[in-house]
């Protein structure tokens, strides 16, 4: 049994996906014999209904000076972030606005305000990508936000319009000092604008690839609605991304500052309808996520018994909890290709096959692919259709398993 990091309610695990390494571990051969692996127990609170890991890693091991993932790699993700910011100045900011945005990374929202002259400020914890930040403009600290952050920024700045975070409220096990603080940044009328992926995307798609170590929550509004509760604010908006394999983006505010909208009412229902808010609701996931686990084998040894090469698209920390779940070994699956310097002629943790640049795959492509990158599918697609038309295949996994061309 564990506490719940919400309500403090015991709660057991639905599901473990076993001894997995830290899921953004890239590593090289001499590294092998000191990969740390952690157990990943998933459960679901009956008293609150927040579904969280049950065992935790401890931040500093998962994000540290070379952390790898670095947000303006993707074309999609950064147009991604200049509408979010966009959205941000036309309806959410008042005179002298300031925003404050946590887990900044290297600056792919904030650079739209700090162009405009808008005062702002970073907090991200891994040093590299904040020097990054820093470099392109973009002030930032290095640093963990919480309570007592949120009262120095108020005495050094002043109260925020919009306090903001981009998959990266879900990362945080000690949630309540995060949101304790940002009811202390925001001025009477700011509001907090975050988004992550939405368990109801997770459940109705069995992408149980979300849930890796960095991923503390898995959100929806039935829990987060208690959550807020507790520290006099209220959602006030919800808008479906379809970022991550599917986001939501919640409008926080200090209750009764904004009129709610009814969109968070119709999700309520939809969450209602879902289950979410039920137990069993996690049973009928655990059956379905082993079943998808047991067709990806049957697939990958299908082709490897036909004499077929099978090379990963995407070194994702997602792929980690599925290459380690699944047990995907290298005599399967010959390499990843994956864009991220940082990334490349290093090994997939745990699994520890080989991370290769993306013109390894173009020079020798192989007879299929299987698709890591699930959620930027459209994108890759229209930029490998000389793959296709070479006779590869797509190997998916969400929401089910299947060839495509
Ligand atoms: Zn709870």
């Amino acid at each position: 049994m564990a506490d719940c990091l919400i309500c403090g309610s015991e709660l057991s695990p639905f599901m473990t996906f076993g001894k997995m390494p830290v899921a953004n571990g890239f590593l090289a051969p001499d590294q092998f014999a000191f990969e740390a692996f952690y157990e990943l127990p998933v459960g679901f609170c009956a008293e609150c209904k927040m579904v969280q890991l049950t065992e935790l890693v401890e931040p500093d091991k998962m994000f540290h000076d070379n952390y790898a993932f670095y947000s303006s790699t993707s074309a999609a993700m950064a147009k991604h972030f200049e509408e979010f910011a966009d959205l941000v100045r036309e309806k959410y900011l008042g005179p002298n606005p300031f925003v404050v945005e946590i887990g900044s990374n290297d600056g792919i929202m904030l650079r739209h305000f700090a162009k405009v002259g808008i005062q702002h400020l970073g907090i991200e914890p891994s040093a590299n990508v904040a020097a990054e930040a820093c470099k392109r403009g973009v002030e930032t600290i290095c640093e963990f936000f919480d309570e007592n952050l949120a009262r120095r920024i108020v005495a050094q700045h002043g109260q925020a319009d919009a306090f903001l975070g981009a998959n990266v409220m879900c990362h945080i096990p000690t949630i309540h000092s995060v949101v304790a603080g940002v009811a202390l940044l925001l001025k009477p009328k700011g509001v907090l604008i975050f988004e992550d992926p939405y368990l109801g995307d997770i459940i109705e798609k069995t992408s149980y690839d979300q849930i890796y170590d960095e991923h503390a929550f898995y959100f929806c509004v039935t829990s987060l609605d208690y959550l807020f509760a507790q520290h006099g604010l209220e959602i006030v908006d919800v808008i479906p991304q379809k970022t991550h394999g599917g986001s939501m983006r919640y409008i926080v505010a200090h209750k009764g500052a904004w009129p709610v909208s009814a969109a968070v009412a119709a999700q309520r229902a939809k969450e209602q309808a879902l289950g979410l808010g039920k137990a069993s609701t996690y049973e009928k996931f655990r059956a379905k996520v082993e079943k998808s686990r047991d067709d990806l084998m049957a697939l990958l040894r299908k082709l490897k018994s036909d004499g077929k090469r099978v090379v990963g698209y995407g070194a994702t920390s997602k792929s980690t909890t599925v290459m380690n779940y699944c047990g995907i070994t290298p005599d399967l699956v010959e390499f990843v290709s994956d864009t991220t310097p940082i990334k490349q002629g290093k090994f997939t943790p745990g699994s520890h096959i080989p991370v290769k640049p993306h013109e390894e795959f173009a020079s020798q492509p192989p007879d299929y692919a299987l698709l890591f990158a699930w959620n930027h599918a459209a994108e890759i697609k229209a930029k490998e259709s000389a793959f296709v038309t070479g006779g590869g295949r797509w190997i998916v996994y969400v929401p089910r398993v299947e060839i495509q061309s």
